[in-house]
């Protein structure tokens, strides 16, 4: 096997490699070790060429785009961690956008904005990435990534081919993609199909959902946004109202007083202490409810 620097170094010189970085920088939980590998890719060539050396480095590797649905072991990654945030170019063409897999998603609802284009309003406010909210099928206030992708582009890393999926062949459904269930597909770029419209008008409607944001969720704590998928008939959130759990918390970690569907870091939370209340909330749910939460957090690493 080839170790994963000389690897890479062969079929792209000039990605940008860091050794040792604390994931806690990136991940909006600010939780996390240090990862042995971090990439940087800037561009879908360099991206490509980071997943083939990783393959042929053998290492074990995860591609993650803002780190805003993740919680990362304490004890970091050894292994590599490919970050998207430096690919990020987005394109308008008429009512179409196309934005590469680290575009930020409230960076391109500007765009589409500012073009008169709209559909991707809800999406003002999700702190993630175009490649992190197509495979997760975000979604808010209504809308979700499903309503507007007509087709994405991904590196099928077993394969070692580009492809492109339209809308049906994604799978789209609640918080799961084709993505979800196929962790060797890597999203390079999705193109999405918007409407013309009012540019006051849509910057009106994404100014109420950020500040319906900003008054029900606690924004001003680190947190990975909405701990458990929403269970059939009920609210995560209000369930553990329900119980209550609101300001319960283990070590650092503590259920929000303002919204208890998140869990917020009270500054020096570890990955082990979000896990213990992860159980703690799911078997307390449980006993009172019978309803068995579902994480919609990623976890990653040996927590
Ligand atoms: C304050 C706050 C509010 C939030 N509000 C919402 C909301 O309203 N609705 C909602 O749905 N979510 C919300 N989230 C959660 C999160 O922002 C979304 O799940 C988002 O889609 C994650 O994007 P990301 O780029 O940060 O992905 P990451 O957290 O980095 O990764 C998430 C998953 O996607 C995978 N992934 C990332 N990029 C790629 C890629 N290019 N190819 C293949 N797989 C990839 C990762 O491996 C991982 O499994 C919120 C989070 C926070 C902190």
């Amino acid at each position: 096997m080839t170790d994963f620097k000389t690897a890479l170094k062969e079929l792209s010189s000039d990605v940008k490699i860091k050794e040792n970085e604390p994931l806690a920088l990136h991940s909006t939980f600010r939780i996390g070790g240090a990862a042995r590998y971090f990439a940087l890719p800037e561009s879908e060539d360099q991206l490509v060429a980071v997943l083939r050396a990783a393959k042929l480095s053998g290492e074990r590797h995860i591609i993650v785009g803002n780190g805003s649905n993740i919680l990362f072991s304490d004890d970091g990654f050894d292994g590599i961690v490919i970050s998207t945030c430096q690919a990020k170019k987005i394109s308008v063409e008429g009512d179409k956008i196309t934005a590469l897999c680290g575009a930020s998603v409230i960076r391109t609802a500007i765009e589409a904005q500012k073009n008169g284009l709209s559909g991707l309003e809800f999406a003002y406010g999700i702190p993630g990435t175009v490649g992190g909210c197509v495979s997760m099928n975000a979604g808010a206030y209504g809308g979700q990534m499903s309503d507007i992708v007509i087709e994405t582009k991904y590196y099928d890393i077993e394969k070692d081919k580009i492809l492109v999926l339209n809308n049906a062949q994604q799978n789209f459904a609640y918080r799961h993609t084709v993505f979800t269930d196929h962790p060797e597909y890597a999203v390079l770029g999705s193109t999405i199909m918007l409407k013309k419209d009012d540019p006051a008008e849509i910057q009106a409607r994404m100014n109420d959902y950020m500040s319906r944001r900003q008054e029900k969720q606690p924004l001003e704590f680190p947190s990975a946004g909405s701990v458990f998928k929403r269970p059939e008939g009920y609210f995560a959130g209000k369930l553990v109202e329900d119980c209550n759990l609101k300001g319960f918390s283990i070590g650092g970690a503590q259920v929000s007083e303002k919204h208890a569907g998140f869990i917020i870091n009270r500054g020096n939370a570890t990955s082990k202490d979000v896990l213990c209340l992860i159980e703690h909330i799911k078997n307390t749910v449980f006993d009172r409810f019978g309803v068995m939460l579902e994480c919609e957090v990623k976890i990653v690493g040996n927590v």
